[in-house]
């Protein structure tokens, strides 16, 4: 295996206007001032992987948390050295509106909270970003998005693929014809879920199973690789009823993907493996991606006549797909564009997967 520097790789081929696209680069108009978000939800992804990323943005930063922890709370505004005034609970929550400091609120909530978070924050006009899957179905959805619209607020998703480098340069390839006319995509997306008490297996606060959860990695990298929208659609679902873990939700959900031009995506979401990869064939080549999605150290391979390419990213700070995702929404903000995970984004893929449980149920192919 061949491998080559990767910010020599993506300069040459233009990727960095891609990422820059994407991620965003300071514009000269760009003011000093690091706009303010407030996290809800101080659960693992929030801690752990979120707030620990502010110091990588250049036009963000934390300044408000919001839980039901009080305790959790003051411990982590002294960590971020935060103010009082940026201490909330859930029940006064709503008065973060008299919070000049906060511009975002993030939400980080399990999936059944998110649009009464969102819809909440938007009426304090504050713009949201919120973790995905971005509600538990597609009218919650649709609602997120008019209470933003009304309040003239952004709405983003927290798709942090879309700021990753491997990603990008994965797409950029694909775009660019490097693999031929694309043909096929196939991705496994899972992890083991052991702990049967999480409210992830609890229907009423997580939606669904592994497809509302890892699945959608699959999903959205399946409809970013071919750049296509499916038109028809096929599930299959095998859970083990008798597994404490899953007398609610799915463990392990198949659904196979039409596209327009032809490609099928033929898709794994599972909570009883620890898979994370995806492959897309084109009539020349492919492009594989193992780990594909992961918070770091996803890694790239190109394939062509027979010979594999190892495309390798070393991200530097200020580089993260977090920090990415971060200073994206406040550059939409600045700028008044739409972020390119917007509501509608996450609205598509809500609406895909309640087609995905439909035909599961039903055993059928559903057209779209
Ligand atoms: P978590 O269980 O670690 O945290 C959930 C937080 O919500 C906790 O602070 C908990 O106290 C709080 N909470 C409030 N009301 C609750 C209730 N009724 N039941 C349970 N918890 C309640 O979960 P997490 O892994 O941080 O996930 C939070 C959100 O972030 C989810 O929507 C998840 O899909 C998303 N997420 C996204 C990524 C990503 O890579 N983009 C990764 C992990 C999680």
């Amino acid at each position: 295996m061949t491998t080559m520097n990767r910010r020599q790789s993506i300069a040459a081929a233009g990727g960095l206007a891609v990422a820059s696209l994407a991620g965003g680069a300071a514009t000269a108009q760009t003011p000093d001032r690091k706009m303010g978000y407030a996290i809800v939800g101080l659960g693992y992804y929030a801690v752990n992987v979120i707030m620990p990323q502010f110091k990588n943005c250049q036009h963000s930063k934390l300044v408000a948390v919001v839980s039901g922890d009080p305790e959790k709370a003051k411990r982590l505004a002294a960590e971020y050295g935060l103010p009082k005034r940026g201490i909330y609970s859930y029940d006064n929550y709503d008065s973060i509106k008299n919070n000049p400091d906060v511009d975002i609120v993030y939400v980080c909530l399990p999936n059944s909270m998110h649009a009464e978070y969102t819809i909440r924050a938007a009426k304090a006009g504050k713009h949201v970003m919120c973790e995905k899957p971005m509600a538990i179905s597609s009218a919650e959805c649709e609602a997120m998005i008019a209470a933003c619209k009304q309040a003239g607020k952004k709405l983003m998703i927290g798709y942090r693929s879309h700021f990753e480098a491997t990603n990008l340069e994965a797409r950029r390839l694909a775009n660019s014809g490097a693999i031929g006319k694309r043909r096929y995509f196939r991705s496994e997306h899972g992890f083991v879920q052991r702990d049967p008490s999480k409210w992830r297996l609890k229907k009423a606060l997580s939606g669904g199973g592994s497809m509302m959860d890892i699945g959608i990695y699959a999903l959205q990298a399946a409809r970013y690789m071919t750049g296509e929208e499916p038109i028809a659609l096929y599930a299959h679902e095998q859970t083990d009823k008798n597994d404490p873990r899953f007398t609610e939700v799915e463990d392990m959900i198949e659904f196979e993907l039409e596209f327009p031009s032809g490609v099928i995506a033929s898709c794994m979401s599972m909570y009883s493996a620890n898979q994370n990869h995806y492959i897309l064939m084109g009539d020349q080549g492919r492009i594989e991606l193992e780990p594909a999605t992961r918070y770091t150290g996803n890694r790239m391979w190109t394939g062509k006549d027979g010979r594999e390419t190892e495309v390798t990213s070393p991200p530097g700070p200020g580089s993260t797909q977090f920090a990415g995702q971060l200073d994206h929404l406040v550059q939409c903000i600045r700028e008044n564009r739409e972020p390119i995970v917007g509501g509608e984004e996450g609205l598509r893929d809500m609406r895909l997967i309640e087609a995905i449980y439909r035909s599961a149920r039903e055993q059928k192919r559903i057209t779209l």
